[in-house]
Parts: C-alpha cells; sequence; structure tokens
C-alpha cells in the first residue's frame, strides 16, 4: 500500500518504521524537519509538507498530540482533505476529544473520503515493537478496510462502534487508570502509616478483590512489582502530563453529555495540583507524592 504518515513523534515513529517493516511504501510529514530526516533515512520518503505526503497515496494516517493539530493537519487549507484522492482511508491515531473527530469526519465524507478514529494504548514500547491495541471507531467497512493495516502496528484490533467510539473507549479506559492509580496511592500509603509492611499488603490485597492491572504493573511502591516506575525514580513510562491530558478529556466528554463523574473530576484536579508543583515529566504513578508527604 502508499501510506501518508504525518506525526512523527515518540508513537508515530515506531509505527512507521512498523509500516515499511510490512513492505508499505511510507511518505512521512511532521513538522520537525529532524524527525523527517531520521526517518528518510530509515526506508520512509521524507516530505516537506502535507500536500506531497498525501498525494496518491491509498491510506493517510496521523499520531499527533491534540485536538487542534488535528483541526490543523485535516481541515487547513494545505491540509489532508483537500489534497488527498478521492476514497482515501483516514486513519487518525491521535488522543483527542470526540467532537474535533465527529466534526473532521463531516468534512471527510463531503469529499468522499473514509475516516475512522483509531487511539492507540500500549505506548512508545508497543509502538516500537508493534504491538499496540487499536480501539476503532467508524462504519464497519472502512475498519475492515483498515485492519490490516493496523495489523502491522499492533496485535489488537478492536472496533468500538462509530465514528469517536474509539475514543470514548479510549477516554473511559484512562480515567478508570488515573482513578484507579489514585486510589492506589491513597490504600498504600494508608497501609504504610497503619504500621503494615507495604510487600505483605500488597501480597494479600492482589490476591483479594483490591487487586486491579495498575496495581499489577504500575505499583506507585517501589521493589515489590518488576515493572513499576517507582523502581526507577518514577522514569515514565506514562508521562503524568499525559494522564492530566486524558482526565481532562474525560471531563471534558463527560460535560458533554452532562454527566456527573465526580470520582474523574477530582482526579483530574489532583493531577493539575501535582503538575503545577513541576512533576509533569514523572510516571502517572508518581502521585503517590502528593499523598505520602
Ligand atoms: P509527540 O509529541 O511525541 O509527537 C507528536 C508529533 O506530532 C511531534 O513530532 C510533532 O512535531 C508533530 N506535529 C505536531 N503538529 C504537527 C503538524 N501540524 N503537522 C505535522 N506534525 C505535527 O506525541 P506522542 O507521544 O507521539 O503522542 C501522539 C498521540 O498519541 C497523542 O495524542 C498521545 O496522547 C497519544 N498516545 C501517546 C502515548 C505515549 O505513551 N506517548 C500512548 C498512547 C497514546
Amino acid at each position: 500500500m502508499n501510506i501518508g504518515f504525518i506525526g512523527l513523534g515518540n508513537m508515530g515513529r515506531g509505527m512507521a518504521l512498523n509500516l515499511v517493516k510490512a513492505n508499505h511504501k511510507v511518505k512521512v510529514y511532521d513538522i520537525n524537519i529532524d524527525a523527517v530526516n531520521d526517518l528518510n533515512s530509515n526506508g520512509c520518503i521524507g516530505c516537506s509538507n502535507i500536500v506531497d505526503t498525501v498525494s496518491n497515496v491509498e491510506i493517510v494516517i496521523t499520531m499527533l498530540p491534540e485536538g487542534s493539530h488535528v483541526r490543523d493537519v485535516y481541515l487547513g487549507s494545505n491540509g489532508v482533505i483537500v489534497n488527498a484522492n478521492k476514497n482515501t482511508l483516514l486513519i487518525d491515531c491521535s488522543t483527542i476529544d470526540i467532537d474535533t473527530i465527529k466534526n473532521v469526519g463531516e468534512e471527510a465524507s463531503i469529499k468522499g473520503m473514509k475516516l475512522i478514529d483509531a487511539p492507540v494504548s500500549g505506548g512508545i514500547v508497543g509502538a516500537d515493537n508493534g504491538t499496540l491495541t487499536f480501539m476503532v471507531g467508524g462504519l464497519e467497512e472502512n475498519f475492515k478496510m483498515a485492519v490490516p493495516i493496523l495489523n502491522s502496528m499492533g496485535k489488537n484490533i478492536i472496533h468500538a462502534g462509530e465514528l469517536g467510539s474509539g475514543l470514548a473507549v479510549k477516554i473511559c479506559n484512562n480515567m478508570i487508570l488515573g482513578t484507579t492509580m489514585i486510589a492506589l496511592a491513597e490504600s498504600f500509603t494508608m497501609a504504610k502509616k497503619l504500621g503494615l509492611d507495604q510487600k505483605t499488603f500488597f501480597d494479600i490485597s492482589s490476591k483479594a478483590t483490591g487487586m486491579s492491572w495498575a496495581m499489577l504493573n504500575h505499583l506507585p511502591v517501589a521493589n515489590i512489582i518488576e515493572t513499576a516506575s517507582a523502581n526507577n525514580n518514577f522514569k515514565p513510562g506514562f508521562a503524568a502530563e499525559m494522564m492530566l491530558k486524558d482526565l481532562s478529556l474525560a471531563q471534558t466528554a463527560a460535560n458533554s453529555i452532562n454527566l456527573s463523574t465526580p470520582i474523574g473530576s477530582l482526579a483530574l484536579n489532583m493531577y493539575k495540583e501535582f503538575i503545577s508543583k513541576g512533576n509533569g515529566s514523572l510516571d502517572y504513578s508518581a502521585i503517590i507524592k502528593l499523598i505520602d508527604n
């Protein structure tokens, strides 16, 4: 396939390289010229603008930081929708707000293009190793068309429903993760202050009803499980500022349907406070420092 890939940061770089490994012809673009040059010397075709990147490709993939970037890249006068061929399949993998993807989807369909949202879970390691989980929103036929491409970059490709549903899953899932991390941080701090050995508490709670994915994989306490960032001075992992972004998206989504999510809202405020103290680049599990002080 001929693919145009836009957004070559922490995630996009590895994803584009995995497409090359799967023998696709991949044109790449980023506003950061060094990122383009790097991929150009690793089997991609470097482009200096979006127009060249999307001309004569069947698929366009974007992996951008936020909704504003996605709007610029797709809807700008030199952007994807004005310049890509009719029938191009557009795959946005960015974690952004649901309204933005729906607006872009309307503009795309006016031009006869197909759009799916396909945000990911699995982090930079997953992007580099081709083991991402893709949660996909969009028409079934567009999802089916995307599966072989997404398979080159991930190992779980799941259709969630109509356009925006992939993002809805991602946002709800990460609200579980963020709120669970705070519950873990409070509980492990309380266990310690009640005089319990934290390893003993882990051994029991991880086999009782307190157990969670976050406890088994991202425990905010050092030297109990191997994969904890806490073992490594909270080097990310998944940065606190990214959790803040996802919890903000969750509150935007909740407000859009007039749903009160007090725990999600409190978690957002706690991450805001933590990051305002200069901790944004620490792993999100470092939120325990706000509690255990
Ligand atoms: P990043 O900031 O490392 O990369 C984004 C890239 O987009 C940068 O290279 C930037 O120069 C480029 N860019 C910005 N505006 C552009 C424009 N107008 N035109 C072309 N390129 C432009 O971000 P990332 O960590 O790769 O994350 C990308 C997305 O994936 C985000 O939405 C993030 O929330 C999501 N995500 C990240 C992770 C992770 O662990 N990093 C995990 C899951 C999901």
